[in-house]
């Protein structure tokens, strides 16, 4: 059995062959890898190939694969019953150690994607403020409600139309998008929401369209902007919450949100997400308030003990500091490296996340500034990597993850084999 017999099946079952767009390699060709098992740092496809992988199911699994800690207590939650649909102690501990931990979070409702997440923080938000409007900002991806599908990144990075088809107007007239990194641009928005912008949303570290770290003092301009505009910042944490940090990227970059959501790590890999905030606002929410809000898997048992077993092997391992510590070692020796068979390539980074793209004269901070011909290059160099047994994001605007299970000799495995793809992909 090979991955492109199961792949001519797929597409007989599914749109393009995949359960979500990324995974179709549409970004990079070819046929999909079919995946049979995973443990640690690698995948192994149907037909026994193995990778290193820098994918990590789109970045939850920050301890590596089949974490041994993680799977013992899943296991153990699986022999408990995998659902009851009614009041349960392991929300209740994961509730209570994130409440622990962030202060911004100081009321939480688990939910199961991190879209849900998004799209029931602003229906807080719009209740809270008894205002329509939301802001976000170019290339970030939010998740895929209905009115955060507007020049998005993600799957919809890199296309001409960043925007998807089947929205209704009335629903896309809610939503105003302005470019990172650009001042101006924020208060032109917010003049045009004409006092009715509930919220600003905002990934404080764009990682759907390439890796664009954005400058502290935008950001301090954004959070201020909001305040002075009567409207809720709402901080999409999916992917840097757990991951960048402890408190994620609001710890590091001294961002106080009125609402956060999560996903990704929060639940080990589970299907878990949540958001949270201000007392006040989710006191809005039902059954206590007038925000409707339910799911029937919510806080599922098994997400719940294994998301917790998974921040508290984080926290006990000091694990924040040491992915940081370790990817930044791998990407400083790795940047040069790449450099000297391709001298336009580059490395960004942020904690445990990077990038590999094409340099720029100043750092990327806008989807706009990314070089046309990353594209292309990148086909060439996933597919070259690939061949060498490392599987990367299979898209160009899709970021790279390291977990704990990435050790020295794994990294340094890794390196060889990109700087050796480099060599072949080409620069242009
Ligand atoms: N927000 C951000 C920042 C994300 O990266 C994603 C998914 N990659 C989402 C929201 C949506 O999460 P999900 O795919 O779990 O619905």
């Amino acid at each position: 059995m090979t991955s492109q017999e199961l792949f001519d099946r797929a597409v007989r079952t599914a749109p393009g062959g995949v359960h979500s767009p990324v995974r179709a390699f549409h970004g990079v060709g070819g046929t999909p890898v079919f995946v049979a098992s995973a443990s640690g740092a690698h995948i192994t496809d149907v037909s026994g190939s193995r990778y290193i992988d820098f994918c990590l199911s789109f970045g939850p699994l920050i301890l590596g694969h089949r974490d041994p800690v993680v799977a013992a207590e899943a296991h153990r939650a699986i022999d408990d019953g995998w659902t009851y649909g009614t009041c349960e102690p392991y929300s209740l501990a994961l509730a209570e150690w994130i409440i622990g931990q962030v202060p911004w979070a100081e009321r939480l409702r688990f939910v199961s994607s991190g879209t849900e997440a998004v799209m029931s923080a602003l229906r807080v938000a719009r209740a809270a403020t008894g205002r329509s409007r939301v802001l976000k900002f170019e290339g970030c991806y939010h998740g895929h409600a209905d009115s955060l599908l507007v020049r998005a990144g993600s799957g919809l990075a890199g296309r001409s139309a960043a925007t998807s088809a089947g929205l209704p107007d009335a629903v896309l007239g809610q939503t105003l998008v302005a470019p990172l990194d650009t001042e101006g641009a924020i208060d032109a928005a917010i003049e045009a929401a004409g006092g009715d912008l509930a919220a600003v949303i905002l990934e404080a570290v764009p990682a759907n369209f390439g890796l664009l770290p954005q400058r502290p003092a935008w950001l301090e301009y954004v959070a201020a902007r909001c305040r002075e505009a009567g409207a809720l910042l709402v901080l999409d944490e999916v992917i840097t919450g757990f991951r960048s940090a402890m408190r994620g990227a609001a710890g590091l970059y001294g961002l106080r949100p009125d609402l956060v959501c999560y996903g990704k790590v929060i639940g080990g890999g589970f299907p878990v997400a949540a958001y949270g905030g201000r007392a006040d606002l989710m006191s809005l929410v039902a059954p206590v308030g007038p925000v409707y809000q339910a799911g029937t898997l919510s806080a599922n048992p098994v997400g719940m003990r294994a998301g917790l077993a998974t921040l508290r092997r984080m926290a006990d391992a000091d694990g924040w500091h040491e992915l940081d510590t370790r990817t930044a070692r791998f990407c400083d020796a790795l940047a040069p490296r790449l450099a000297a068979v391709a001298p336009d390539l580059t490395v960004a980074r942020h904690a445990s996340i990077f990038w590999i793209h094409q340099r720029t004269s100043d750092p990327l901070r806008r989807p706009d500034a990314i070089p046309a011909a990353h594209h292309e290059w990148y086909a060439r160099f996933f597919h070259r990597a690939l061949e060498r047994g490392v599987y990367l994001p299979p898209s160009p605007y899709e970021v790279c993850f390291l977990s704990l299970a990435h050790d020295e000799p794994v990294l340094g495995d890794a390196a060889d084999a990109l700087v050796a793809a480099a060599e072949t992909a080409g620069h242009r």
